[in-house]
């Protein structure tokens, strides 16, 4: 096939980028038991500095092959993910993960948010650095860290990305316990607004939607990492349609096993139409802007290479239907 050329930035909303070191680690099991039995014990036992700088190097360089230009992570001992993405010049939003148990990387949660903040100093002004405060999500992560986070968050004005409303389970355990949706609680206790990046959202009800647009948060959209694990789909259409910011991600690499955002687009797009039994729903073209525009507001980047936001918007109108997302693979596109 003849390249096409594309002269937009893609972004990868959400990965987690050094877990390309677990790849094929696990594959057709569920969820928690991806997470408790595989997952949880390989990062304990395998996990350190170095894991996470040569894995995290890898898995920027098949991003970059796949036209990828920024990607957001949250994993653990992040400062080296920022030395793997200065040493590729990669722009990255790094995330210490923050848990309410031991990780690798923190003792503890306090110690997780303290690594944020040093980051958070040493990284200030950084031309391809962005930090992010990253808890890893509410059933993980308990309602006084969940908000100690966000207080660290506006301190310093940065992003704050957790997972949200991945699985049935979550869903139904959040209501059993809060009697509220995961949106629902989040909100409730002050955590929702332009700057939260809402990881996921496959289980949302329409007063979720409405709560997440009124709010102007952001969603990053996991489609083959939701899939896989099957977690469920995403109601995308309606939240585009409800003026929310949804942007892709390709999550890890162990669960979705590709770094190709483009790919998640063309799910992205096809997921919809099926689910809603309607063609119509999200085009090629909006498809593609979830995968630049959207990725650049929902990441912060008001600014991307001295251009701002609006120069990007302005590009990206102008690049017709982008029908070629069905016919195209990454590897196609011919990036400028
Ligand atoms: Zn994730």
């Amino acid at each position: 096939m003849k390249k096409i050329k594309f002269n937009l930035p893609l972004v990868n909303a959400h990965t987690h980028a050094a877990m390309a070191g677990f790849r094929g680690l696990a594959e057709d099991v569920a969820l928690n038991v991806w997470l408790n039995q595989y997952i949880w014990p390989a990062e304990k036992k395998e996990i350190n500095p170095k894991f996470i700088y040569q894995y995290t190097d890898l898995a920027i360089k098949e991003m970059k092959q796949n036209g990828i230009r920024i990607f957001c992570d949250m994993y653990f001992f992040a400062e080296q993910v920022a030395r793997a993405a200065i040493k590729n010049k990669m722009a990255v939003v790094i995330g210490e993960g923050i848990l309410d148990f031991p990780t690798p990387s923190a003792k503890n949660p306090d110690q997780a948010l303290q690594k944020t903040e040093q980051l958070l100093l040493k990284y200030k002004n950084h031309p391809l650095v962005k930090v992010s405060v990253a808890p890893h999500s509410i059933y993980t992560v308990s309602l006084a860290n969940l908000i100690k986070a966000k207080d660290l968050a506006r301190q310093y004005k940065v992003l704050y990305q957790i997972h949200c409303a991945e699985t049935k389970k979550e869903f139904d355990d959040c209501r059993a316990k809060n009697g509220l949706t995961p949106v629902g609680y989040l909100d409730k206790i002050g955590l929702l607004d332009e700057k939260t990046l809402l990881v996921h959202c496959v289980w949302l009800t329409d007063d979720d939607i409405n709560l997440i647009a009124k709010r102007k948060s952001k969603v990053a959209h996991c489609p083959l990492s939701n899939l896989k694990l099957g977690s469920g789909v995403a109601p995308v259409a309606k939240m585009m349609a409800a003026g929310i910011t949804v942007a892709l991600g390709t999550d890890g690499a162990a669960s979705s096993n590709r770094l190709d955002i483009w790919e998640a687009g063309k799910f992205a797009a096809l997921l919809q139409k099926g689910i809603n039994l309607d063609p119509t729903q999200v085009s090629a073209k909006q498809a593609v802007e979830m995968m630049t525009i959207n990725g650049l507001r929902a990441l912060g980047f008001d600014n991307w290479q001295g251009q701002p936001i609006e120069f990007w918007q302005k590009r990206f109108e102008q690049g017709g239907s982008y029908n070629f997302l069905y016919q195209a693979q990454s590897q196609d596109l011919k990036f400028s």
